[in-house]
């Protein structure tokens, strides 16, 4: 039976862990040929790779740094190289290294920056060769409520997610002629490996603030991913969609 984005091809950055997996294998069930890009994990890269074989899909394994433009470059072609063209991209590698802002080292910033928003800009320039000779694409830029609101001990966070939004924007007037369509999403508080870490009583204050009531799953995102990336969501560009169960 064919499914609803057969013969598409998605590079999904950040996809051995937490979003990036659930996007990952949520549009290879859609029938997405996924580039499973990560950095370091290759145990869980493979297992993620192995869940979407063991589905009956297809998955490539793209180990890079997002931030390294010479390592970028050679991830797409690559996967030109195999699947013959890009179709859908998904920004979503990022890192988080929180502190205060007196406290916070030059390091912490520059690694947030370039991981969360020079990734993005890098791997958006290379995969768009490929979307611009279709000319067709669907570019999602994972970014954060933390971009449009700031939070305490993420300057360097806020400010990459919030130029990501800025980006994602500036993006999707410049592509549009193109039949492509950039679209950010802010999720809220998702249970992860990046989340994890926070202690009790910070999660019990985000959980006070949620209408819904519980904390996001990666699922809760990967649903969008698929939406935006899918034909029904062809007249919708420039925008910014919150998943964070109507945190106030
Ligand atoms: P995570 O569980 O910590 O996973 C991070 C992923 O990014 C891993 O696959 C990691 O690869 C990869 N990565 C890190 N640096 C990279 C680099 N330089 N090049 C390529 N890949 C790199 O994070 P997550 O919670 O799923 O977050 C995913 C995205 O959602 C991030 O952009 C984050 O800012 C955003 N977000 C998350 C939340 C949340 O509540 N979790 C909320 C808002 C926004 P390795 O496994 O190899 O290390």
């Amino acid at each position: 039976m064919s499914k609803e984005m057969d013969g598409k091809v998605a590079l999904v950055t950040g996809a051995s862990r937490g979003l990036g997996r659930a996007i990952a294998l949520k549009l290879a069930a859609l029938g997405v040929k996924v580039a499973i890009n990560y950095l370091n994990n290759d145990k869980e890269a493979n297992k993620v790779a192995g869940q979407i074989a063991a589905a009956g899909g297809e998955a490539m394994l793209v180990k890079a740094s997002v931030a390294d433009s010479p390592a970028v470059k050679a991830m797409t072609r690559q996967i030109v190289a195999k699947w013959g063209k890009i179709d859908i991209l998904v920004n979503n590698a990022g890192i988080v290294r929180d502190n205060l802002l007196p406290r916070m080292s030059d390091e912490a910033w520059d690694e947030v920056l370039n991981t969360n928003l020079r990734g993005a800009y890098l791997c958006t320039k290379f995969a768009l060769r490929s979307m611009m000779e279709q000319p067709r694409g669907r570019i999602i830029n994972i970014a954060s409520l933390a971009g449009l609101v700031g939070n305490l001990g993420q300057a360097n966070y806020s400010a990459a997610k919030g130029g990501l939004i800025a980006f994602t924007k500036s993006a999707a007037r410049e592509l549009g002629s193109r039949n492509i369509t950039v679209n950010a999403i802010a999720p809220g508080f998702i249970t992860t490996d990046m989340t994890d870490k926070l202690p009790q009583d910070a999660r019990d204050m985000i959980l006070s603030r949620i209408p819904l009531k519980r904390f996001g799953t990666p699922d809760d995102v990967a649903e969008l991913v698929a939406f935006l990336a899918g034909e029904r969501a062809s007249y919708i560009t420039a925008q910014v969609i919150c998943v964070d169960g109507g945190v106030i």
